[in-house]
């Protein structure tokens, strides 16, 4: 088990303000939140003979300390299902991302465990000036990129604060499931948002968690991206 302060600390001695993809799901699962089995391959063969060990599907992620949206620049290929697909998507990714962006420095490729379908929420956190660390929920995609719909609270907080956040967006009917779909597991989610919380009130360094998404299921959850920011 990875210390948190230890990735945090690590981070600052290398004067990087972004944690790398799994320092980040490292951090978040030191807070007891599930996350997506992963493992850093630092060549695309490396990431054929992790994803083999690792079991189809798998899903291919650049890692880089100047990267945070990585499917905005081809950094992200899903629904990987061999050792060939998984050197060859690999090879894909890093000619996206130095096309897309010359300047980044590539630490790797992110071979993660493809999750099962679920509902796909975001649990985020961030350190306001004025009320400290505030936590925020809201369920992915349009949700809130277009809509704006999420909740938020100031930490410390409870499990009854984490089911008041789930309960006043204005999508929240789509918890309780849809279209014959059972409601997702609310406890599981609960302790994700409790965790980010705490995340921040331990760390005074980390500026801002935002894990999108957390791919939610009738029963459990779990993290398959976590982007955390430390201060300057
Ligand atoms: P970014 O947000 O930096 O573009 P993500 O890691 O969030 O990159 O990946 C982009 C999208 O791919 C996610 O929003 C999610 O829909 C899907 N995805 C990522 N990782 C997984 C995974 N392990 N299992 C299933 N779907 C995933
Ligand atoms: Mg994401």
């Amino acid at each position: 088990m990875v210390e948190p302060r230890e990735i945090i600390l690590n981070a600052l001695k290398e004067e990087r303000r972004k944690l790398l993809e799994h320092e980040a799901l490292e951090l978040i699962k030191a807070y007891g939140a599930p996350i997506a089995d992963a493992g850093l391959a630092k060549t695309p063969e490396e990431a054929g003979d992790l994803a083999e060990k690792m079991g189809f599907p798998v899903v291919l992620k650049i890692v880089s300390p100047d990267i945070s949206h990585k499917s905005d620049v081809g950094g992200v290929i899903v629904g990987v299902n061999s050792k060939e697909e998984a050197i060859e998507a690999s090879k894909k990714i890093i000619e996206n991302v130095s096309k897309n962006v010359p300047s980044a420095r590539i630490t790797g490729i992110l071979v993660q465990k493809m999750a099962k379908k679920g509902l796909e929420i975001i649990i985020g956190g961030l350190r306001d000036n004025i009320f400290g660390p505030v936590v925020m929920f809201g369920l992915g995609g349009i949700f809130v990129e277009v809509l704006k719909d999420v909740s938020f609270r100031v930490a410390p907080i409870s499990y009854e604060d984490a089911y008041e956040m789930m309960k006043e967006i204005k999508s929240a009917k789509l918890l309780e499931g849809y279209r014959g779909q059972p409601p997702v597991d609310k406890k599981a989610i609960a302790d994700i948002i409790i965790a980010v919380a705490k995340l921040l009130e331990e760390n005074p360094e980390v500026d801002s968690v935002d894990l999108n998404p957390v791919i939610a299921y009738p029963d459990g959850a779990v993290v398959v991206d976590a982007r955390v920011i430390l201060k300057q």
